[in-house]
């Protein structure tokens, strides 16, 4: 039996998956794995316990003497829960997250075995012999990096599958302070904006003195039994096929967005649930989504830093679980050709100390000049800084979605609903700026509340859409970090409202009343920025003509989309907002461009791999065979009309297996040439020399799929992947 019939075989002997009954109510178990406010009230001293609080919310760093006493009693809690070992738990820039565990057990001067957890423990640590991307930030004399605790994300206990950890949330960064993560440029983002936000609020409300950037991510995967996954060495090794005919069904019945969830899936998302609980994960939703096997989690939306962890970490726990269901979870953007791909949507809005939410139109038209406000400037940065907001959620994998089935293009334009498209619309022709005009204009915002469910319409064509209250930004694929896109949105918006807050000082400085000042400058930025507003179905070909005639960009692959960064603008203003020196933004464009590379490098090599090693052997066999028929009829006195469908065959045969070993030598004589070039020359040489090759490769291998005698085919076909579980 050949390794697919074997996978098919365990899988259709596979026990049934019972769902696992709860354990708790939600509310009971929620959070109880996280040092949480409670926890670390039962377990630090009340004194302790202000100060810390106090700290945190002032954002200044934390003496050690009171690290030490927050040490100590994390140290208290993990070990009441059993847990010996301790770990900073970072993002370093592969995307995903990496632990390093240390005991808490060590013997004290007396040789004694004692439990120690120490505030310089906590605080800093050096995860040594660490390879992680570092984009040429650190020389191997310095190849020092440093985790550092970030104490405005509770530390929490990672406990599945008999694993159990403290884990302290931490930045890292080299020796010299520069960041190889995603964490650092986000948190300086987050604080980059509230200055500006804070600003632009005052001119509206003096109580509102704090903001927080919120995000609700939604994320898609895929779902495949274990053995059908190990049966494919691309799964294993690249996480999508890189070869494999498509089915005769694919997603085009609509027979799987929200359909009945399938049991075995339900077990697993069930069990899920339950640990991103006791996490104080706040998953909310979960569905199937539109290709069959696939399905999306979204939680309630959080304080944006929260937010990323808690996403990283589900991930984390996605892949564990599915562990004890004998399935495997797809992250890649596009596991499988010709159906739907996985994205993660992020929601993004900016929320007050005063409880508002400053992207809701609210019901207090009166008050409605600040959602114009935020609004407004919003889409006036994605206007201006559209290609770095391209370039942070571009990879080799998301690559594939954007542009193909049900995903938005990667030309970035912005939606907002008929509602207040209209709205805009009327205050870039109609309204002359005077005391009148704003009147006018609030006017004209009051209406949008009671459409703005209507207003949610789901224009899911677009990139960047405005759905109600959040804009949602949906080019994000489901393998990104979402710290990456929500880090550009940060300094692109904090940038734009600090322009916009000095225009409007400058036409009050000449006595302009402030409605009509603010008025005035949002006029001159919907005329401004109206060419990224698009309303139409961005799936079509005219999109792409008319988004050209534009001016916008259009940046197909990764090498392209990544120029972004060698922009003098956008360099400027990654140095000028203090989130990214110029050292490390080129470290970070590096180590995007040497991941694309390597991606597929592996996926070149494994495709060539099993083209070689696994379909030529067969191919060349079942020729055999059709020669031996075509001997044998001929051997009776049959004419040559009694095989000339076998002859054919044989020909054609030949003529894949031809082109198939001649893709995969061009494919390593262009892999050798590019392994000689610098980093953005190799992504490009991969991108337009290698990348070709294997869809060349790809074509000859799935025509000999559907020739080829299905008895004898090793690799798992479509219609197993996706239509069985
Ligand atoms: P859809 O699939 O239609 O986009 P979902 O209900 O699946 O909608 O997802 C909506 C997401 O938006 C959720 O993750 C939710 O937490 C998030 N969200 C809602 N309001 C806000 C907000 N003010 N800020 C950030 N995210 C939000
Ligand atoms: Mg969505």
């Amino acid at each position: 039996m050949n390794s697919r019939f074997k996978a098919l075989d365990l899988l259709s002997n596979r026990k049934k998956f019972n769902t696992p009954p709860l354990s708790s109510n939600v509310s009971e178990m929620f959070g109880c794995n996280v040092f949480s406010d409670d926890t670390m009230k039962q377990f630090l001293a009340p004194k302790s316990y202000k100060q810390f609080k106090a700290i945190i919310d002032a954002g200044v760093n934390l003496d050690r003497d009171l690290a030490d006493h927050v040490a100590e009693s994390m140290k208290k809690w993990a070990l009441s829960k059993g847990v010996t070992h301790y770990a900073h738990w970072f993002q370093p820039l592969t995307g995903r997250t990496a632990e390093k565990h240390d005991s808490f057990f060590t013997l004290n001067g007396d040789g004694e075995a004692i439990e120690e957890f120490t505030g310089n423990e906590l605080v800093q640590q050096e995860p040594d012999g660490s390879s992680f991307p570092g984009g040429g930030l650190r020389t191997t004399f310095e190849a020092r990096g440093y985790t550092a605790w970030d104490p405005t994300s509770p530390a929490f206990i990672l406990d599945v599958n008999n694993q159990k950890t403290l884990c302290i949330p931490t930045i890292f960064v080299t020796y010299g302070g520069q960041s190889l993560d995603y964490k650092l440029p986000l948190l300086k983002s987050q604080a980059f904006l509230e200055r500006s936000a804070i600003d632009v609020c005052q001119l509206f409300d003096e109580n509102i003195t704090k903001i927080s950037v919120t995000l609700g991510w939604e994320q898609e995967y895929f779902l495949l039994d274990e053995a059908l996954f190990n049966a494919r060495p691309d799964l294993v090794m690249t996480g999508r096929t890189l070869l494999g005919r498509l089915a005769p069904k694919g997603q085009q019945l609509d027979d799987h967005y929200f359909g009945t969830i399938p049991e075995r899936v339900y077990a697993y998302m069930t069990d899920l649930e339950q640990e991103c609980y006791k996490l104080g994960i706040p998953l909310r939703t979960r569905h199937n989504e539109v290709a069959p096997c696939q399905y999306e989690f979204a939680p309630i939306y959080e304080d944006v830093n929260i937010a990323v962890d808690h996403n990283q970490l589900l991930m984390d726990i996605m892949e564990r679980v599915a562990i004890r269901h004998k399935l495997r979870v797809l992250f890649h953007e596009k596991p499988y050709a010709g159906v739907n791909g996985s994205g993660k949507h992020n929601n993004w809005s900016v929320a007050t100390n005063t409880g508002k939410n400053l992207l809701s139109p609210g019901k207090e038209p009166g008050k409605n000049l600040q959602f114009l406000a935020f609004f407004v400037n919003t889409i006036q940065a994605v206007y201006k800084y559209a290609d770095i907001l391209r370039a942070s959620v571009t990879s080799a994998s998301n690559d594939h979605r954007l542009g193909a089935n049900e995903a938005p293009p990667a030309i970035i334009s912005v939606f907002i609903g008929e509602a207040l498209t209209k709205v805009l619309d009327e205050i870039e022709k109609g309204v002359d700026v005077t005391a009148d005009g704003v009147k006018k204009a609030l006017n004209l915002l009051s209406k949008v509340p009671n459409l703005e469910l209507d207003n949610t319409d789901r224009n899911r064509t677009s990139p960047f859409a405005f759905t109600g209250n959040k804009f949602e930004i949906r080019m994000a694929g489901s393998t990104v970090n979402c710290a990456a896109p929500m880090t550009i949105m940060n300094m692109i918006v904090g940038k734009q409202l600090r322009e916009f807050y000095q225009d409007v000082q400058i036409l009050m400085a000449s006595n302009m009343p402030k409605d009509q000042a603010i008025l005035t400058v949002l006029k001159n930025y919907i005329q401004e920025s109206k060419n990224i507003r698009f309303e139409g179905d961005g799936y079509s070909e005219e999109w792409k003509d008319e988004a050209a005639r534009r001016g916008l960009g259009n940046y197909g692959d990764t090498p392209r989309a990544l120029e972004a960064y060698s922009n003098k603008e956008i360099k400027d203003l990654f140095v000028e907002s203090g989130i990214l020196s110029e050292e490390e933004l080129h470290a970070h464009y590096d180590v995007r461009l040497e991941d694309y590379a390597l991606k597929l490098q592996i996926e070149s090599r494994t495709m060539a791999e099993m083209c070689m090693n696994q379909i030529l052997p067969v191919a060349v066999d079942y020729q055999t065979r059709l020669l031996q028929n075509i001997t044998a009829l001929k051997a009776v006195g049959l004419g040559e009309d009694a095989y000339t469908a076998q002859l054919a065959l044989v020909k054609d045969i030949s003529s894949y297996i031809n082109t198939i070993k001649d893709c995969a030598y061009q494919m390593k004589a262009e892999r050798v040439k590019a392994g000689a070039l610098d980093a953005r020359e190799k992504a490009f040489a991969y991108c337009d020399k290698v990348k070709p090759i294997m869809e060349e490769l790809r074509n000859a291998a799935d025509d000999l799929e559907q020739l080829t005698d299905d008895e004898v085919w090793p690799l798992v076909k479509y219609r197993e992947l996706l239509f069985l579980r």
